[in-house]
């Protein structure tokens, strides 16, 4: 009772302390250490087919398990990554498991689909990205075309380095995709100059199909404007059949969302891959 009342009190007036939260120092703290101890795991979320209800790609989604504070969701400790440059190192170390697990799948006769990594502004524009990644290329034995990167539409708020990082990773084969598409700044058209191949609507346009007529003809003309342009047209956050049915009238190509399948352990997943021949529904 005691230690807890003087824990409370600590964390009481240290939290005002230059305005710099107990909390984030510690969670600093413990970001650092976290990989070599182990805390890092990374999730993966299955991508399907919505013509064939077939697995076609997986997410890459990383995990922290605090032994002290449990769970940290990505969302409290990515942006404080970002904010000390540690999404450098993380996010080299997330480059090389997915690269490796992508590569075990294969090896254990999985193949035909890409493993999609996130990629942070930070580390996207850290002069040694390219670098990293035709390391973790060379050093995994993966095929470029095996692996894709998830960038946000915020990369586009420095668009000379910009174009010339996505043209590398383009002639190197990598997959481009922009994530969480329509919260950004950028135009669908002005994506069109990018080399880039996918998009991935976000998840709030989705949810938005759940309601009015108004908000729905939002994301059927994202989806239009995407096929147009020749992008393929991933939806994420689907948890609803009205959902599904909608995307699929619409001819959106991928689906991703818990309605399929939450994200997962790498040996869950390799189970889903695996039963049926990796159709995850029957649509
Ligand atoms: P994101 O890349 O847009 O990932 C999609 C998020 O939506 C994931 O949350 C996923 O678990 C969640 N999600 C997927 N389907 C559904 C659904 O049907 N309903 C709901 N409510 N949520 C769904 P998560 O894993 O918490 O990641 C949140 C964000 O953190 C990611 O958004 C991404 O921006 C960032 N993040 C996650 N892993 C990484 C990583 O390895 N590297 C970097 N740089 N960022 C990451
Ligand atoms: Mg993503
Ligand atoms: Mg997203
Ligand atoms: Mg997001």
């Amino acid at each position: 009772y005691k230690a807890k009342e003087r824990g409370n009190q600590v964390v009481f007036y240290s939290s005002t302390l230059n305005g710099i939260s107990v909390r984030k120092m510690e969670l600093e703290n413990g970001l650092r250490k976290a990989i070599e101890k182990n805390q890092l795991q990374l999730f993966y979320q299955p991508q399907v087919s919505l013509a064939t209800g077939q697995i076609v790609g997986a997410e890459a989604l990383i995990r922290w398990q605090h032994p002290d504070h449990g769970f940290i969701p990505p969302c409290e400790f990515i942006p404080l990554a970002e904010e000390t440059g540690l999404i450098v190192p993380i996010g080299k170390w997330i480059l090389i498991e997915a690269c490796k697990q992508k590569k075990a799948w294969e090896q254990n006769g999985i193949s035909g689909f890409p493993i999609a990594v996130n990629v942070s502004v930070r580390q996207f524009e850290d002069e040694q990205f390219i670098e990293h990644v035709a390391e973790v290329l060379e050093e995994t034995g993966l095929e470029s075309g095996h692996l894709e990167l998830e960038i946000t539409e915020s990369i586009t708020q420095n668009l000379e380095l910009s174009s010339k990082t996505l043209k590398q990773l383009k002639d190197m084969g990598v997959i481009l995709a922009i994530d969480d598409f329509g919260t950004g700044y950028s135009s669908l058209s002005y994506l069109k100059h990018l080399p880039i191949d996918k998009i991935k609507i976000d998840k709030s346009f989705v949810d938005d199909i759940r309601q009015a007529t108004t908000y729905r003809s939002m994301v059927k003309t994202i989806i239009d404007m995407g096929l147009n342009l020749d992008f393929t047209v991933i939806a994420e956050g689907i948890e609803t059949e009205e959902q599904l049915r909608f995307l699929q009238k619409n001819d959106c190509h991928i689906g991703q969302g818990y309605y399929f399948s939450k994200p997962l352990p790498a040996e869950q997943v390799k189970e889903l891959l695996l039963k049926g021949n990796g159709k995850l529904v029957d649509l």
